[in-house]
């Protein structure tokens, strides 16, 4: 489903990189956490998989297909099949919690009769079929996450990524939050969700993927958020400050020496990797994406059939034409991929 074959990104020329050599795989239907320190490389590895970022070397492959090779005016219909979520939920705030899902099928043209369907179906999944009306902002941050799901599933993605989702809501939110990403999991998206938080991890006992310094250094197929290595990345034992380890490379040079050397408690797998002086890989926990370009193949048959569909509804239907033409920039435009290195 997702594959990145010896990825390196580095954003700025003579800067460490923010992703190295990145070999992993995403099968479809999996439920992946991304784990690591602020600036491992997490967001990153995301954005790439949006075709956001570009790598700098190597290959990301979405579905089969090769991302470099996608031109751009088919970049929408890559990211219309991927939902993603953020921390700071990033709803339109002048919308209510039903014109913010609304408004994800209006930008590609959904005819109003699909939408008066699928919106009422959404907010009834993430438990708010009685607060449609309501502005973000009469909404609790739990709520508010509840709608960005809604919206980022509406279309019914394959993939879905979740971008530290929980990290500003407090445990029992979170927890909820949690339990509806693992639903739309079993409903067959695959779902990657880069996260701090140790009790969903503990809890789901999923794939766990850990990165330190944009390297994987934790590949574990039911793992939990703290390693079960002696050093201990993520529980602060190490600086978890990328200005610092950019001024200070060395001490990432002694930190994979370290990771090397780590023994077998890890997983049975990786211990041997480890001794064999390999970096872990999602080879033998991943199973391969089968058939993942026929899969693609097909979501373009129905994609034209559903745009035909869209194209006749959409020119008859004028109230609706307009939101769809709204120049609000959400979501098939992204943020230039500078723009948050300047901000910066
Ligand atoms: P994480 O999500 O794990 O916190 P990121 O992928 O955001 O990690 O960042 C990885 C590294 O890349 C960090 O050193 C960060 O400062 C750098 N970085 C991220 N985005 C940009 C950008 N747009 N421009 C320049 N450097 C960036
Ligand atoms: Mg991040």
């Amino acid at each position: 489903m997702i594959r990145f074959d010896d990825v390196t990104k580095t954003y700025m020329r003579g800067q460490r990189p923010a992703v190295e050599n990145l070999d992993i795989e995403f099968a479809r239907g999996e439920f992946v956490f991304l784990v690591g320190a602020s600036g491992s490389g997490k967001s990153t590895l995301m954005r790439m998989v949006l075709k956001e970022v570009n790598p700098t070397r190597g290959t990301v492959y979405v579905a089969g297909k090769d991302l470099s090779r996608i031109p751009s005016w088919k970049v929408p219909s890559l990211r219309r099949d991927i939902g993603m979520v953020f921390q700071d939920f990033r709803l339109l705030p002048s919308k209510t919690a039903y014109q913010n899902i609304e408004f994800a099928l209006a930008v590609i043209g959904t005819p109003r009769k699909v939408v008066r369907r699928l919106v009422p179906e959404m907010l009834e999944m993430v438990g708010l079929e009685d607060k449609g009306k309501r502005m973000p902002h009469e909404l609790s941050g739990g709520e508010q996450q509840r709608v960005a799901i809604a919206r980022a599933y509406v279309n019914r993605p394959s993939i879905l990524l979740a971008d530290e989702p929980t990290g500003n809501l407090d445990p029992s939110t979170a927890g909820g939050i949690l339990d509806l990403l693992a639903e739309i999991n079993e409903r067959g998206t695959t779902v990657v969700m880069a996260t701090h938080d140790r009790a969903a991890v503990d809890r789901m006992q999923r794939r766990v993927v850990e990165m330190v310094g944009g390297q994987v250094v934790r590949d574990e197929a039911e793992g939990t958020y703290e390693t079960h290595a002696p050093v201990s990345v993520i529980s602060g034992h190490l600086p978890d400050d990328s200005a610092h380890r950019d001024e200070h490379p060395l001490e990432d040079e002694g930190l994979a020496e370290r990771w090397e050397g780590v023994p077998a408690e890890r997983s049975p797998v990786e211990g041997e990797r480890a001794a064999a002086g390999e970096t872990a890989a999602a080879d033998d926990i991943a199973a391969p994406a089968a058939a993942a370009g026929d899969v693609l193949e097909e979501d373009l048959i129905d994609e034209r059939e559903a745009q035909q569909v869209r194209d006749e509804d959409l020119f008859t239907d004028e109230a609706f034409s307009d939101d769809a033409f709204s120049p609000e920039p959400f979501p098939e435009t992204p943020l230039p991929e500078q723009s948050e290195g300047e901000r910066r």
